[in-house]
């Protein structure tokens, strides 16, 4: 088993550029937002556990989140290769998926950081509309859907994430940097960190992440 992650501010790109990795290399995109946002839809006591912490902008606590990864690692094969979008969130997390890793014989292979500028994410984010169905990020200007309000690739609805609210996005980038941003110093030290500068178009951040997987 491999590991990548992924590490950046709400509104830095993750998604879109794990999309671009997935199509590239075929990694499973393990997005714990996602993950989320699904419970809650579908109302299982993991979604009720989380919704409130979502809807608020801040951390859904790590039990949650590390039993929500466990589930889904122990769902796959010891050959698969993961890319993980949105965690590990906290150091606590970061603890846990190495002693996971560890058990599963798994390396990390790459931590890629997307390094945004404060005034570039909160753009992104107040644009930003995602479709309810296959989860497609499109933004109002810089990604239009081709027909308002209509996801390009499955006709599903667009809609605004409940917590790309300006009040919460605030939160969301504080909660950042307050609980995520020490991450950035624990990988550099393992010597896996790799930063890219997040106000790149999507192919070359896409394009610089994949070569860097490549020559490991
Ligand atoms: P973004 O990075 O744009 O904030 P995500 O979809 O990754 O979006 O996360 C949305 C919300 O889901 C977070 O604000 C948080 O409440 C919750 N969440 C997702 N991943 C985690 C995680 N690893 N640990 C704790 N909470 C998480
Ligand atoms: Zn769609």
């Amino acid at each position: 088993m491999k590991a990548i992650i992924l590490i950046g501010a709400p509104g830095s790109g993750k998604g879109t550029t794990a999309e671009g990795i997935k199509a590239a290399t075929g990694y499973i995109h393990v997005a714990t937002g996602d993950m989320l946002r699904e419970a809650v839809a579908r109302g299982s006591s993991v979604g009720k556990a989380a919704e409130s912490y979502m809807k608020q902008g801040t951390l859904v606590p790590d039990e949650v989140i590390i039993e929500l990864v466990e589930e889904r690692l122990d769902e796959g094969a010891p050959a698969d290769c993961y890319m993980f979008d949105g965690f590990p969130r906290t150091q606590r997390q970061a603890e846990l998926l190495d002693s996971s890793l560890e058990k599963r014989s798994g390396e990390l292979a790459n931590v890629f950081y997307l390094d945004a500028p404060r005034e570039l994410v909160i753009s992104r984010l107040t644009g930003r509309r995602t479709c309810r169905e296959c989860g497609t990020i499109f933004h109002v200007v810089n990604i239009p859907p081709k027909k308002e309000g209509i996801c390009d690739l499955c006709g599903g609805e667009l809609y605004v994430r409940p917590d790309d609210k300006e009040d919460t996005i605030i939160r969301r980038l504080e909660v950042f940097h307050s609980q995520t941003g020490g991450l950035i110093s624990y990988y550099e030290a393992k010597g896996v960190l790799a930063r890219i500068d997040a106000a790149q178009p999507k192919e070359e951040i896409v394009g610089q992440a994949v070569s860097l997987m490549r020559a490991r």
